[in-house]
């Protein structure tokens, strides 16, 4: 059975590849009936925070990921959090010990960098060089003396290392390549490179589906989960597939501390899961050569990790846009206005609650489904049927009120006063024929219309957002714009 993990660390807010890994690991697990481990690797109490932690459960919700064991629900495997794990990590790191398969390294920082130093001037691979795998007790006996507190560090196999990535095929580490490597600090606390392989070892881990920027170590935990299957800790060595990196500005990595790559600011801007999680499926995988938009089940339908691209992909900020407004398109009116909610209120809406009128609002609301990239354009796009005045801004105001506008606008008002308000082809009729009596095209006639009753030059589609409106306010803004 095929078991996977998602394995954050609480460090921070959520960003974008996190989720991208989130969901890869979700499809993969969804696609083959497996199972979805959601594990916290929060062993480093100087950056792990609770608030990061509690983040992370609502992203992960917020995006409607499910997994199967884990944080609040449990699970065999239990506890999720390697914070509660410590006992199981010194557990192993004793055995690893015992049976030679690591060793206490008492090298000073110091001597490590003069060496390392001294290695790179010759020429010489400069990783760890072996200096404490095979100490004499007298030499221990002695450091141990100078009071020196040691790391256990992991002795790599004086062998070339070979396995198939999901995504990448075959892949070749020669020895020299991977040093010998720390695996619990000298204050006892273990490291990354222990409790992640550990954990998967235990939790029974089939596929480790994650970033490209953790390949380096996939070469050092084989290693570890051969020792581990030697004493019996292992089952089995997991498959890996590494994900392409995601590239951001400029065709550098986007790094966590690029505004973009927050997940935050998609929730903020309205962004759909669906839609988001669509996009960001585009990350090194697609459904078909001419399908951009589908839903999430068709991606679990579809979805084989051999499909992804090793490639850098290209995090494109417009098509994640895009994207994301034919989700919009997607929905139900119903389902869109409810979506709608938080944007039409405070803080966001700038009228005041009594102002709402729930039955424009029902009446705009498909107009508004037609044109919206995220859900917080909505507020600006509907402020003019709840606010006293519309918004006015001088830009549009001035590219609208060409010269001859008044006049236009005068015969526009005469027609709008005996059409039929009931019909939004009656309006546009009204103002095309104005346009006609003043040698201009729909498009150019229209313009200061719309600036004199929403305030902008852009828009929901004009006619229906007039009939929403209503006769009376429309034609006393109007009249307002000619005074
Ligand atoms: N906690 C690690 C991280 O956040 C997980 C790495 C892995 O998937 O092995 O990068």
């Amino acid at each position: 059975p095929v078991r996977v993990r998602f394995c954050p660390s609480p460090t921070g807010n959520p960003h974008v590849g996190l989720v991208r890994t989130a969901l890869f690991n979700w499809a993969f697990a969804k696609h083959h009936g497996g199972t979805l481990v959601f594990r916290i690797e929060d062993t480093d109490a100087a950056r792990d925070s609770e608030e990061s932690y509690n983040q992370l459960l609502d992203s992960m919700r917020w995006l409607g990921f499910d997994w199967d064991e884990g944080p609040e629900i449990g699970g065999p495997h239990a506890p999720y959090r390697q914070s509660q794990r410590m006992d199981l990590y010194k557990d192993v790191a004793q055995k690893l010990l015992d049976g030679g398969y690591a060793y206490r390294c008492y090298c000073s920082q110091e001597e490590l960098d003069t060496r390392r130093e001294a290695a790179r001037a010759a020429g010489k691979p400069s990783g760890y060089d072996g200096h404490c795998r095979d100490l004499s007790a007298a030499q221990v006996a002695e450091y141990q003396a100078q009071g020196r507190e040691p790391i256990v560090r992991f002795r790599m196999p004086d062998e070339t290392i070979t396995f198939t990535d999901l995504v990448r095929g075959e892949l070749t580490f020669t020895a020299e390549n991977v040093p010998d490597y720390g695996i619990v600090r000298a204050n006892g606390a273990p490291l990354y490179t222990l409790v992640n392989p550990v954990d998967d070892a235990l939790m029974e881990i089939t596929h480790v589906l994650r970033g490209e920027d953790l390949l380096s170590s996939t070469p050092r935990q084989i290693a570890l989960y051969k020792a581990l299957m030697e004493l019996g800790i292992a089952k089995q060595i997991p498959s890996f597939g590494h994900l392409p990196y995601v590239m951001g500005e400029g065709n550098k990595k986007l790094s966590k501390r690029d505004p973009q790559s927050s997940l935050n600011l998609y929730r903020e801007r309205g962004f759909l899961p669906e839609g988001l999680l669509n996009y960001l499926s585009l990350l090194g995988w697609s459904l078909s050569a001419d399908q951009d938009i589908f839903t999430m089940d068709e991606m679990v339908a579809a979805f084989d990790i051999a499909d992804v691209n090793p490639n850098p992909a290209r995090f494109d900020l417009k098509k994640c846009e895009s994207i994301n407004g034919d989700h919009i398109r997607m929905l139900d009116v119903k389902d869109f206005t409810e979506r709608c909610a938080p944007w039409l209120k405070a803080p966001h809406a700038p009228w005041a609650p009594e102002d709402f009128d729930e039955s424009k609002w029902q009446a705009i609301a498909p107009h508004a489904q037609t044109r919206l990239k995220v859900l917080s354009e909505i507020t600006d796009n509907v402020d003019f049927l709840f606010l006293a005045e519309p918004v006015f801004d001088e830009p549009s105001w001035t590219k609208a009120m060409k010269e001859g506008s008044d006049a236009m606008l005068r015969t526009a008002r005469e027609n709008l006063e005996s059409a039929d308000w009931a019909s939004p082809e009656s309006l546009k009729e009204a103002v095309l024929t104005a346009g006609e009596a003043h040698g201009l095209k729909l498009g150019k006639a229209q313009a200061p219309v719309r600036v004199a009753v929403t305030g902008r030059t852009v828009g929901l589609p004009l006619f229906e957002s007039l009939e929403v409106l209503g006769k009376e306010t429309t034609l006393t803004r109007i009249d307002a714009a000619l005074a």
